[in-house]
């Protein structure tokens, strides 16, 4: 009898231990702090996903969210201060994708949960901390799409050959130099298409424009003016610098609205802008990055892992071959 009562007494001090517990739990959940570094707010892309991850952590934590403004230096300083307010987690898109040791190995010592997107650090670099996750996309296959649809527009359309002699000639507008994304969505693009059976023959150099319109507007200038004429096909690693190329087309009468010229202009992401300009016809195509699906999953697998549940539960994401990595898939865009 003794022993019964205080087993009753026991599991009433457990239960209202348990109640006490699962409120505190609940008021700390709406509590949860996470802090966002962005590489800079000035990107069209990374727009969409800043958007969506607001709207997806919305309620569910308080987001401090900084502006790295394209020096790695600057973002540095940025999550020191992160760490130092002990947020519960982190979710970081690198400025310099190269730096992610040192960042890594803060975030590590410090305990946090972070997911890293869009743009790719050395995943090995990565593995070294237990509660690290990347989402990104699977660069080559944005090449390969823009590949296959510079094949469509090849065999679709004859008179984009304007010197008839069986080749495009295209310039290519890359992102930065070292970016893996870019590398890829450079590489593949040319090397899908002539997979596809297409001649190509590039004008020029490749113009690295920092994934940036005016400076891609600028170097398109130049290229007109030396090569006007000569150019049948721009190939860009994103729509922000197709709409630069564009810019400057449309400067000398091409790829105007209801104009009769068009250099066929091919880019990534699927922007507002970009897909505007493909409605209105002065823009070929370009390759969706799904931003908001990008934004989703980073949020998800973030509270996933503050909460100390596996990164990937109760979600419909699959890692890649490295284990760590999450994939958010392509798709080709087209006037409809
Ligand atoms: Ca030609």
């Amino acid at each position: 009898m003794k022993i019964g009562k205080s087993r009753i007494l026991l599991f009433a001090l457990c239960l209202a231990l348990a109640t006490l517990f699962g409120a505190v739990t609940a008021a700390s959940a709406a509590d949860l702090r996470i802090g966002i570094l962005i590489y800079k707010y000035d990107d069209t892309y990374i727009s969409t996903v800043r958007n969506a991850l607001n709207k997806a952590l919305e309620g569910k934590a308080e987001i401090t969210m900084q502006d790295g403004k394209g020096d790695q230096a600057t973002q540095n300083d940025q999550l020191d201060v992160l760490i130092e307010r002990q947020v519960d987690g982190l979710i970081v898109n690198m400025v310099d994708a190269q730096a992610a040791a040192g960042v890594v190995n803060k975030i590590k010592a410090a305990g946090i949960p972070v997911v890293f997107f869009n743009r790719e650090p050395d995943l090995n670099v990565l593995k070294t901390y237990d509660k690290a996750v990347f989402v990104g996309t699977n660069a080559a296959d944005a090449g390969k799409m823009q590949g296959d649809i510079i094949k469509e527009l090849w065999t679709s359309n004859p008179a984009f050959d304007l010197n008839k002699d069986g080749k495009f000639q295209y310039v290519m507008f890359k992102g930065e130099p070292d970016n893996p994304e870019a590398i890829a969505r450079t590489e593949f693009s040319v090397s899908q298409a002539v997979e596809n059976g297409v001649k190509l023959e590039q004008v020029g150099e490749t113009f690295v424009c920092n994934w940036d319109t005016a400076l891609a507007q600028q170097a398109m200038e130049s290229a007109l003016a030396a090569n006007e004429g000569k150019i049948e096909l721009v190939i860009a690693n994103n729509d922000s610098m197709a709409m630069g190329a564009i810019a400057a087309l449309s400067n000398i009468g091409y790829n105007v609205e209801g104009g009769n010229k068009l250099i066929p202009v091919i880019g990534v992401d699927a922007t507002d802008q970009a897909v505007d300009a493909i409605n209105k016809g002065v823009m070929s195509a370009t390759v969706k990055q799904d931003g908001q699906a990008m934004g989703n999953a980073v949020a998800e697998i973030t509270l996933n892992m503050i909460s100390g549940k596996a990164p990937l539960e109760g979600t419909n994401h699959k890692y890649d071959a490295s284990g760590i990595a999450v994939r958010i898939p392509y798709a080709p865009f087209v006037k409809k």
